[in-house]
């Protein structure tokens, strides 16, 4: 049996040099010596991330039948981002340590001193729990105990004061926040900050070489608007009738101003969104219903369900009225990982004052037009990769004494669902392997294997995420059965072929997933 080594605080570096040395991600241009927070994904890292893509898109599309699919340009009319809001309200504050040099978003640091808080209230939860075992009451200790009691009001001082921040078009409240919290610059330790400020998050650009405002382009920072301004052709084009959704996935760009934590935020990245159409005053109920699904969508993954939780929002955005984050234990804490916004019907209705055409429906039954309402659902692929590899590498302790560094993917998401591995270059091996490589790429992704020992190549393989290799000896000449041996328990078994390759496919199909 295997003992897992304990999750250390490098656990992130060792994620960070996985991904390079398997060919997962790497640095944007790294001959150039890479380009700030933006990222190339290698032969095996686009395998998996097109195999996440595929996860979202089949359960949004192929088994919703009131959900269709989009596939909008990235280059939109730039009136489009005045309508959303995004020219002049797509901003975050940002604060510069005068000693350090370094920028943060002055929002992020005060989340960060909450996040502190709450560690030391969870501290002395669980140093309670130790000490009371099975007689322990959390709730009751939250409500007595006079220093959690004394925190949880801080915090809610301090998250009180964000949000005023927030709000607040006078950002000197931000900054009065920031110092009398007294933060310090993590890097140079001091309180010497600016003053905060705002700072638009797109990128632009320009149509041909005419210069001048009817000329400039954004990137788009969301997919989101690529819907709303197809929503009349969708409905125009299909059977659809609200409620129904359209997906879409594709990417986004964003000069986010602290970029760091490896692929968590990039300028340059990809989202999954859908927007559920809805009657007005329907809202709350499917609110509700695509919190539950997502966080359901989540759990089939089998990455652990406490490693999710649901976070409301402190202060919802521009178009919003109600907001949450599904959160995700990355090796660096909870942080966001999607976000389910009530969008109510502030883009399309935008839309329709900024183009003139109208964005409505009509309902038989009132006799009447109306506008939809919107819930989305939009989650950042680059960051859901990053938390697949977190939660799935794993360095652990052989019985025999020697570590063994697995990725223990879902299978059905795994790069490579099955090695082929001959156990020599010679007698006949070969030529069944590939045989038997052949038959079997015509259902699943494999992979070819017959360089070093048989030892070596199921260590390599367990490094990449394969759920199976199948070895192919001199009796399988004879009787036509192969070793299958599983990843994650090494187990190995004698099969005959046909059953190996049976057994590979149920298991590493997206419907394993559901089952
Ligand atoms: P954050 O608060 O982390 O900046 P956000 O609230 O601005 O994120 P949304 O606008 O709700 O994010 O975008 C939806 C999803 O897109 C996020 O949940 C995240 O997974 C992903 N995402 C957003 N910004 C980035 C980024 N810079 N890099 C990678 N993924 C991102």
């Amino acid at each position: 049996m295997a003992q897992q080594t304990t999750r250390s605080s490098d656990h992130f570096q060792l994620v960070i040099s996985h991904c390079k040395e398997y060919g997962f991600v790497f640095g944007s241009s790294d001959i150039y010596d890479g380009l700030s927070a933006v990222y190339d994904y290698g032969p095996n890292g686009v395998l998996l991330k097109n195999a996440l893509r595929n996860y979202w898109w089949k359960d949004m599309v192929q088994r919703h039948d009131n959900i269709v699919g989009l596939d909008a340009a990235i280059f939109m009319h730039p009136k489009t981002w005045k309508a959303s809001g995004h020219v002049d309200a797509f901003n975050d504050p940002l604060i510069d340590n005068k000693d350090s040099k370094k920028r943060y978003r002055a929002d992020v640091l005060v989340e960060e001193y909450i996040a502190k808080i709450e560690g030391k209230i969870q501290k002395d939860v669980d140093k309670a729990k130790k000490r009371f075992g099975d007689a322990f009451d959390e709730a009751q200790f939250r409500a007595t105990n006079g220093n959690t009691l004394r925190r949880a009001k801080e915090i809610e001082d301090v998250t009180q004061r964000l949000k005023d921040a927030l709000e607040q078009e006078d950002l000197g409240h931000f900054t009065a926040l920031i110092n009398d919290l007294g933060l310090s610059c993590p890097v140079s330790g001091s309180k010497n900050w600016t003053e905060v400020r705002r700072f638009n998050l797109m990128f632009h650009t320009q149509l041909g070489n005419i210069s001048g405002e009817e000329s400039k382009l954004y990137l788009r920072p969301e997919t989101a608007q690529g819907i709303f301004v197809n929503f009349l052709n969708t409905i125009n084009s299909t059977r659809q009738k609200i409620p129904f959704g359209i997906a879409q996935t594709g990417k986004a760009f964003r000069n986010e101003i602290v970029a760091r934590q490896f692929i968590f935020r990039m300028r340059e990245f990809e989202q999954m969104e859908m927007q559920f159409f809805v009657p007005p005053g329907s809202s709350p109920e499917h609110y509700a219903f695509w919190k539950e699904e997502r966080l359901k969508w989540h759990h089939r993954l089998g990455l652990g369900e406490d490693n999710y939780r649901f976070h409301d929002h402190i202060k919802t955005a521009h178009y919003a009225d109600a907001a949450l984050d599904i959160e995700f234990r990355f090796p660096f804490g909870f942080k966001e990982l999607e976000g389910i916004h009530s969008r109510t019907d502030f883009d399309l209705k935008q839309h329709e004052a900024l183009s003139g055409k109208k964005l409505q429906v009509f309902d038989p039954v009132s006799n009447s037009h109306f506008t939809p309402n919107v819930i989305e659902t939009s989650i950042g692929l680059d960051r859901l990769f990053l938390a697949v590899m977190c939660a799935s590498l794993k360095e652990e302790i052989l019985d025999s004494g020697q570590p063994r560094r697995v990725l223990s993917l879902p299978p059905a998401l795994a790069p490579n669902h099955l090695a082929i591995l001959p156990l020599v270059k010679k007698d006949g091996l070969p030529e069944i392997a590939k045989k038997i490589f052949q038959e079997a790429q015509l259902d699943v992704m494999c992979q070819y294997d017959d360089k070093d020992s048989i030892g070596k190549r199921y260590r390599r393989q367990d490094a990449l995420g394969s759920p199976y290799c199948l070895t192919i000896d001199h009796d399988s000449l004879q009787d036509n059965q192969v070793t299958l041996r599983e990843r994650d328990s090494m187990q190995q078994e004698r099969v005959p072929i046909a059953e190996a390759l049976d057994r590979v496919q149920k298991t590493t199909s997206l419907r394993s997933l559901y089952q």
